[in-house]
């Protein structure tokens, strides 16, 4: 059994897909999704980082992400083989925490509030692995990092990677 630290946003949830949203109901454009591959994350759209980020603070952006493809069968499955936390940094964003904890409610039932881990900075995270979408939150990791392949890390190299949730069942299960 091994304690596996989860990440939500870009792992779980599909915040990439939620920003196109977003944007589309904002602005009337479908932005492309490969057109954000290897751009900081928010970046890439014809507006600023700044108006895409602005998003974040809207009521409901949280609560209303589209679930990443298998993860929903494969974290349960996680959960019966090891120890599972979930690990967001939601600190960031206050208005979050009520959202992404309905949100978990809601698309993972079987996921018990003792193991949800909402945190400032991750670097006080100990496991066995993470899996995130981030650098700043692989880096310092002590165990195995696993990054989670989102369009602003396309690029990003010195990390196991995966690009699906099939692939990190066949890699934890
Ligand atoms: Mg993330």
């Amino acid at each position: 059994m091994a304690r596996i630290a989860i990440d939500m946003d870009g792992v779980m949830a599909d915040t990439t897909q939620q920003f196109i949203d977003y944007y589309a109901k904002k602005y009337g454009v479908e932005v492309n999704r490969e057109t954000l591959n290897g751009q900081p994350e928010a970046s890439g759209f014809p507006h600023d980082k700044e108006i895409i980020r602005s998003f974040l603070f809207e009521p409901g952006f949280f609560r209303t992400k589209v679930v990443i493809k298998d993860s929903q069968e494969i974290i349960k499955a996680l959960c019966e083989k090891h120890e599972v936390f979930i690990v967001s940094a939601a600190i960031e964003f206050p208005t979050s925490l009520n959202e992404k904890l309905e949100w978990l409610e809601e698309h993972y039932p079987f996921i018990s509030w003792q193991n949800i881990v909402f945190c400032g900075s991750k670097t006080i995270v100990q496991a066995d692995y993470m899996i995130d979408d981030h650098v700043k939150n692989l880096q310092h990791f002590k165990g195995e990092a696993i990054m989670f392949t989102a369009p602003h890390n396309i690029n990003v190299t010195g990390y196991k990677r995966v690009d699906t949730w099939q692939e990190v069942g066949a890699l934890l299960l």
